[in-house]
């Protein structure tokens, strides 16, 4: 006999309590073997404890490790902090894994779409790491790290191998961002080579989007950094019927948390007409997660069969109400051929990270120093020798405008003046420069060393440098 696996469930705002209930009822007459510890999150968790996260709710997902989580709110402007960005940094759930696939009776203009899209879930642009460095420029800045890559890359092959996938595609902009995209295409390839049963292959983020779009049916795993993942995982929920049946699961190395894309619709709650088809699917990665996959088909056969006799709630042109549409996929669940056992199959292994690559032996070669220049008639005063250091290049939003010629672009009160010397030099040479700097009266407000790993620079290039 299998023993029940306990799961912490949230059932969250608006159409929240109906879809979970929906799916808890479904999972009660598939005697799928979960035992469920209620928890508390969300807005009306929040008006009635003052919390819109109890820590109770913390300690139940930490101790149980998977959660299932309906739909909660998040106010605009009232200093409520969103639910799922919290329990995602608490919990370094590192990837966010959201499968796309066409259902029967959701009429889209695409044909048999299958896809399941990993993005990494926690660096990129997402740090929060942002300046304004001047009162016209601001800046924010792309994290990819080694760890963060190499993660998510082997979850996703993990993946692809436990559920029988045969392709994964990394999807990237490495010919521009050759440091950025360019280690997480690195790290792709590395854990590729692992997986020699599996067609490891990568796309220019654009390309990808293009031939979504047009030949989506190719596609099976992909993976990518956070940013294009979030946009293209929604590009993807469009090509199979969008909200009403976009799953997914915020996956980290101890915890899991699996909760359906659209929100707690507020505009339809209590009304007795959501669809929960999307939190149902999550279910079923989360069963996929666990190792129950036989329970996931077997309940997903009941769905489709649902679905194929046309019984659909409003959103997706039907009549059914969330109650209707559960009772008929409960009913087909009878219809399922008798199925043997359900056993656990292997768990997705979750990876740990590899440990950090020393840069010691990197050597110092020069810096990039930003400064702000008021007078855009003219290129800033900058020395053109300090210490060991020689003003090579400034550019200004990225293009080369000195040494001339200096292409006729429109300026801004920001350049980046790069300084390089010709043998390896230690910080001392920065420090004279920036002293330099400070009594010449020119404001400067970042500084980049520049290193070089043997003869290899570890900086991009300026346009026309
Ligand atoms: P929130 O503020 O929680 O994000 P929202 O209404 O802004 O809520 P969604 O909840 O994602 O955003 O809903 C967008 C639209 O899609 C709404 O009109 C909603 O009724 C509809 N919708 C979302 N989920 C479902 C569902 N499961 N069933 C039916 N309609 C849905």
């Amino acid at each position: 006999m299998t023993l029940p696996r306990r799961v912490t469930l949230i059932r969250g705002d608006g159409i929240g309590p109906e879809i979970t209930n929906a799916v808890v009822s479904i999972f009660d007459a598939a005697r799928v073997p979960i035992e469920w510890e209620e928890a508390d999150a969300g807005l009306a968790c929040y008006q009635k404890h003052g919390t819109p996260l109890p820590q109770e709710t913390l300690e139940s997902i930490l101790r149980n490790g998977v959660a299932l989580k309906g739909p909660t709110t998040t106010p605009v402007g009232e200093g409520f902090k969103s639910v799922n960005v919290t329990i995602r940094k608490a919990l370094d759930l590192f990837a966010n894994v959201r499968p796309t696939k066409s259902l029967p009776g959701v009429v889209t203009r695409f044909g048999n779409v299958d896809i399941i899209v990993v993005r990494e879930n926690i660096e990129d642009t997402y740090g929060a790491i942002e300046h304004r460095q001047t009162p016209d420029v601001a800046q924010t800045l792309r994290i990819i790290t080694r760890q963060g890559s190499m993660l998510v890359h082997r979850y996703a092959f993990e993946m692809a191998r436990q559920l029988g996938r045969r392709r994964v595609t990394c999807v990237h902009k490495a010919n521009i961002h050759k440091h950025g995209d360019g280690l997480f295409l690195e790290c792709f390839r590395a854990v590729a080579s692992d997986y020699p049963d599996i067609v490891a292959d990568d796309l220019i983020v654009d390309n990808a989007c293009m031939q979504l779009v047009v030949r989506p049916e190719t596609f099976d795993v992909l993976v990518l950094p956070n940013l294009f993942g979030d946009i293209v995982s929604d590009l993807c929920a469009g090509l199979v019927g969008g909200l009403g049946v976009a799953p997914g699961g915020n996956i980290g190395r101890h915890h899991a948390v699996f909760e359906a894309v659209h929100g707690s619709a507020p505009d339809i709650a209590g009304k007795g007409v959501a669809n929960p088809t999307a939190l149902l699917l999550s279910a079923l990665q989360m069963l996929d997660h666990l190792g129950m996959s036989s329970y996931a088909r077997y309940i997903e056969h009941a769905l489709t069969a649902t679905l194929k006799a046309n019984i659909r709630t409003r959103d997706l042109g039907g009549v059914a109400t969330t109650r209707e549409f559960t009772e008929a996929i409960i009913a087909r669940l009878a219809e399922v051929p008798a199925h043997a056992e359900h056993e656990y199959s292997r768990v997705i292994t979750v990876p740990e990270p590899p440990p950090p690559t020393s840069g010691l032996n990197w050597s110092l070669v020069g810096a990039d120093v930003f400064v702000e220049w008021n007078d855009i008639a003219h290129l800033p005063a900058m020395p053109e020798q300090v210490a060991r250091l020689s003003l090579r290049m400034m550019s200004n939003r990225g293009t080369k405008v000195y040494p001339p010629p200096t292409p006729p672009i429109t300026m801004v009160n920001w350049y980046r003046c790069r300084y390089l010397a010709s043998q390896p030099i230690d910080v001392a040479d920065v420090h004279a420069l920036l002293e330099e700097l400070r009594q010449r009266g020119i404001r400067w407000m970042q500084v980049e060393l520049l290193c070089a790993d043997g003869d290899t620079p570890m900086f991009s290039k300026a346009q026309g440098e």
